[in-house]
């Protein structure tokens, strides 16, 4: 298989038929399956008049490739029961987005996908949030094996603004920390992410029993009190202590892997991000968190596991490592 870029994906895509046929190919590798009724097998394809396009309610012209069900004889295309349904983006647009999110290193901003792509600023930020709802669509399952957890603080504390900053004038003097757990797989790098106002140990605990198998998991943090309680549960703690200027040991290779990711995220929230909100904060963690834990994929690979996590598509992955 040939690895994706840009410029073989644009050349795969060139039109709006394009975009559906490659959508078609990862969510039907098969044959179409009605939406409606659940049946395969027995649909027909109800080819354009003019062979090209079709006319839409509206009256706008639609390269939408449109299929009618022999069983409920509804019609339906691949967009059907999906988050691109009744978006007046391009399907080709979406999949572009797509695309640029999960291999550009720190994703692309809204404003530089309405400058790119012509839509409106306000269009193209909803895209980026369901995008990030993909990512955070991971239905991968529990961790098991070595653990690193660790915790920082992003937002950046009001009391060291300077008195002439302008945030000070919009957000006041109250707080805006906000605390970020990381939980990362030693193994794989697969990594669960959670915004809280403050860590505790019940929040520690909490994230270790949603997210990993604990009976058959080694956890690996710093010496932090937080970690002692759910630590009884596992099966093994190895502690560093950055106290006693200690980042590995003999047993661990400490929480290395979470404070690089930490620090990408923190640059990357500086770089391009004003004002960061909880709920933004833990949509931009899931979005990193996507990348970070998918970084042994090519980059067409990473691409058909967001497109399965899409709410609504359920794709399998022969299709995509096909070509
Ligand atoms: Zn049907």
């Amino acid at each position: 298989m040939t690895n994706l870029t840009f410029g073989t994906l644009a050349m795969r895509i060139a039109n709006e038929a394009d975009a559906y046929e490659y959508l078609e190919s990862l969510r039907w590798p098969e044959k179409p399956v009605c939406p409606h009724c659940g049946v395969m097998n027995d649909h027909y394809f109800l080819k354009p008049t003019n062979g090209v396009s079709r006319t839409t309610t509206r009256g706008s012209e639609s390269q939408r490739r449109v299929w009618k069900c022999k069983d409920c004889r509804k019609q339906f295309s691949v967009l059907t029961g999906t988050i691109f349904h009744g978006s007046k983006v391009p399907l080709q647009t979406w999949l572009f987005v797509f695309f640029e999110m999960c291999t550009n290193k720190n994703g692309i901003a809204a404003r530089e996908i309405a400058r790119k792509y012509g839509v409106a600023p306000k269009t193209a930020w909803f895209m980026t949030q369901r995008i990030r709802e993909a990512m955070a669509n991971d239905s991968s399952g529990k961790l098991s094996g070595n653990i690193v957890m660790d915790e920082t603080y992003i937002g950046g504390k009001p009391e060291n603004w300077h008195a002439n900053d302008p945030r000070r004038a919009k957000k006041g003097n109250s707080t805006t920390k906000m605390a970020a757990v990381a939980l990362i797989s030693e193994e794989t790098g697969e990594i669960r992410t959670k915004v809280v106002t403050n860590v505790t140990g019940s929040v520690i605990q909490n994230m270790v029993r949603e997210n990993v198998v604990t009976g058959t998991t080694t956890l690996h943090s710093d010496s932090a009190p937080l970690y002692r309680t759910v630590s009884k549960e596992m099966a093994g703690h190895h502690v560093v202590n950055h106290h006693a200027g200690q980042y590995i040991t003999e047993l661990s290779n400490g929480t290395n892997k979470a404070e690089n990711f930490f620090s990408q995220l923190k640059r990357s929230i500086d770089g391009t991000h004003h004002c960061v909100s909880k709920e933004h904060l833990s949509r931009y963690l899931s979005e990193f968190a996507f990348r970070h834990g998918s970084h042994y994929l090519s980059d067409t690979e990473r691409m058909v596991k967001l497109m399965g996590q899409v709410p609504g598509v359920r794709l399998s992955y022969r299709p995509l490592t096909a070509e």
